[in-house]
């Protein structure tokens, strides 16, 4: 909306004139209310899971006597403390990348390596839906950066399509290199994202309703992640989609050349 917050101070001068000062503290505003956001967002998703585990405790306790019970309990309380290990690794990953203005490591690293890894870390889950995994495109890329951080970032990218993509499809992973600009672009074949979503997907535990209804289990933050790892490699992430055709989701990087020589200020 377009709400603007003002700041007013109002001193006296003498007896005659007054003195306004106004400041527009808007974005200080906005900043507040993501913040609050974010914490009321991440208090919904850490209540939900350990509100089932506590269930799930009581359960035990008084079905100790039906092992068959006992078996299926234990095996939910697994899966959900799973899943609170998890959304809570995401959250202490991405504040830590938005309090880091710059990286704190970063040397040269082999795109082709970064891919490899990358798609290996997603081989089982895609190996399990019958999804082939392609990599392809130009070979001996290199940028500069941290490479944990890098193969993160892909490898959230690889992991959503696969999530969001039909048993038996494809997901391709093509590097190109061009004017000193790397771009990695993982395509999928799945359910794709309404339109109207598009510019929501990188929002922090933003679903859409597709992802919602086939209830995956994800946290809404892969994206949020994957864009703050490229951001503070000084690149850049765009996304292509068309609903029940696919998307492409391309990081664009600075090569290692140039951005090595931006970060010693050459
Ligand atoms: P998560 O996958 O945990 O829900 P993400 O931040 O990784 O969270 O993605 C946010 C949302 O963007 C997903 O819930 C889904 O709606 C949409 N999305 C991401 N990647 C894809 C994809 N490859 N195909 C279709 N939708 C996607």
């Amino acid at each position: 909306d377009a709400a603007i917050y003002l700041f007013v101070r109002v001193a006296r001068l003498g007896s005659r004139y007054i003195l306004l000062l106004a400041e527009d503290r808007t974005e200080s505003y906005r900043l507040e209310e993501v913040r609050r956001d974010f914490v009321a967002n991440i208090s919904h998703e850490l209540k939900t899971p350990i509100g089932a585990i506590s269930l799930l405790a009581e359960a035990l306790e008084t079905a100790s006597d039906e092992p068959d019970q006992v078996t299926r309990f234990a095996k939910r309380l697994t899966k959900e403390s799973e899943r609170l290990g998890h959304i809570t690794q995401e959250i202490i990953e991405l504040s830590r990348l938005q309090a880091a203005d710059a990286l704190t490591r970063a040397e040269p690293v082999d795109v082709d390596q970064l891919v490899a890894v990358a798609v290996d870390q997603n081989r089982v889950v895609a190996d399990a839906r019958k999804i082939t995994l392609v990599s392809g495109g130009d070979k001996g890329a290199e940028v500069y950066g941290d490479e944990t951080l890098l193969v993160t970032a892909l490898h959230n990218l690889i992991a959503n399509a696969i999530q969001y993509s039909p048993d038996g499809s494809r997901v391709g992973i093509g590097v190109t290199q061009t004017d000193g600009i790397v771009e990695i672009a993982v395509t999928d074949q799945g359910v794709g994202i309404p339109e109207d979503e598009l510019d929501r997907v990188f929002e922090r535990f933003f679903r859409s309703d597709p992802a919602r209804s086939r209830n995956t289990g994800g946290t809404g933050l892969g994206l949020s992640i994957v864009k703050h790892v490229v951001q503070n490699h000084g690149g850049d992430i765009r996304v292509w989609s068309q609903t029940g055709k696919g998307s492409t989701f391309t990081i664009r990087l600075p090569e290692a050349a140039s951005a090595s020589g931006a970060a010693l200020g050459a």
